[in-house]
């Protein structure tokens, strides 16, 4: 015998539709306490949440983040830097975008050379770090194992990072890799931009100009990721990043970072 009332909505399927919220964020900051309480993809929950319980031994005696990574930095900012997701114990131990490993002091280092961090240091979500015309994030905002999300998992994300370039507006786009890149250039078809065809490859020092709903514009710049496979070997220098930042503050306008709105 039926009752004919519809089934409830199991808690799995309340999880997978989270990510959906993210387009009705009025801001900002609604954006990234939505993104701290998904639990969409069941294989990256169980991943974060192993690697915060079994630690890093250098790391036992503290609690570790274990959830989604917002973006940090400035919410206006004029560059978004766009990585690839969460390091398991950096930004998944910090709870704080590239904070907490070797990547993260690379890129924050060439920042406040840049002019766009207060500091040359990122060690921990309350160290006082501020970006002032930039923000960093992630397609993809749980740690994912061996740093690979799948096409679901990026799939899932998106609707963060397409409500983040919505709400943040920026001028020119930082992409750290080859990942972030086609999930950047996917975010923005899914947001009815306007594409070439083929869509551009990714390359260091590749620069592409797009054109977006409402006369919007955004400049790509390629940059090989800043992890330490590329760091440690010198295929990414630090004169490489200062030179693709130089690029991307002229292009954002060079504004001091005095007149950008301070953020974190
Ligand atoms: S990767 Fe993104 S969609 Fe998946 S659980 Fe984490 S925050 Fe949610």
């Amino acid at each position: 015998m039926t009752s004919g009332a519809a089934p409830a909505a199991s808690d799995d399927e309340h999880a997978a539709a989270h990510p959906l919220a993210a387009r009705g964020c009025a801001d900002v900051a609604a954006l990234d306490a939505l993104v701290v309480g998904c639990r969409a993809c069941p294989r990256l929950v169980a991943w974060r949440e192993t690697v915060g319980r079994e630690r890093r031994a250098a790391y036992r005696d503290e609690e570790y983040w274990a959830r989604p990574v917002p973006g940090f930095g400035d919410p206006h900012a004029r560059v978004l830097v766009v990585g690839l997701a969460p390091a398991a114990h950096g930004a998944n131990r910090t709870g704080r975008m590239f904070t907490g490993d070797r990547s993260g002091d690379v890129l924050v280092a060439a920042l406040h050379r840049a002019g766009l961090a207060s500091q040359p240091t990122t060690r921990s979500a309350d160290d006082g770090l501020r970006l002032t015309g930039a923000r960093m994030t992630a397609p993809v905002r749980c740690a994912p194992p061996a740093n690979a999300p799948t096409p679901d998992e990026r799939r899932r994300c998106a609707p963060y990072l397409a409500r983040e370039v919505e709400l943040v507006d920026p001028a020119v786009a930082v992409v750290l890799g080859a990942f972030g890149w086609a999930a950047l250039l996917a975010t923005l078809a899914d947001l009815g931009w306007v594409l070439p065809r083929p869509r551009p490859a990714f390359a260091h020092g590749a620069e592409v100009v797009l054109a977006g709903p409402g006369g919007r514009r955004l400049t790509l710049l390629g940059c090989y990721h800043v992890s330490q496979q590329n760091t440690f070997t010198g295929r990414l220098t630090p004169a490489m990043l200062d030179a693709v930042l130089a690029r991307a503050r002229v292009l954002a306008g060079a504004a001091s970072p005095a007149e950008g709105a301070a953020g974190g």
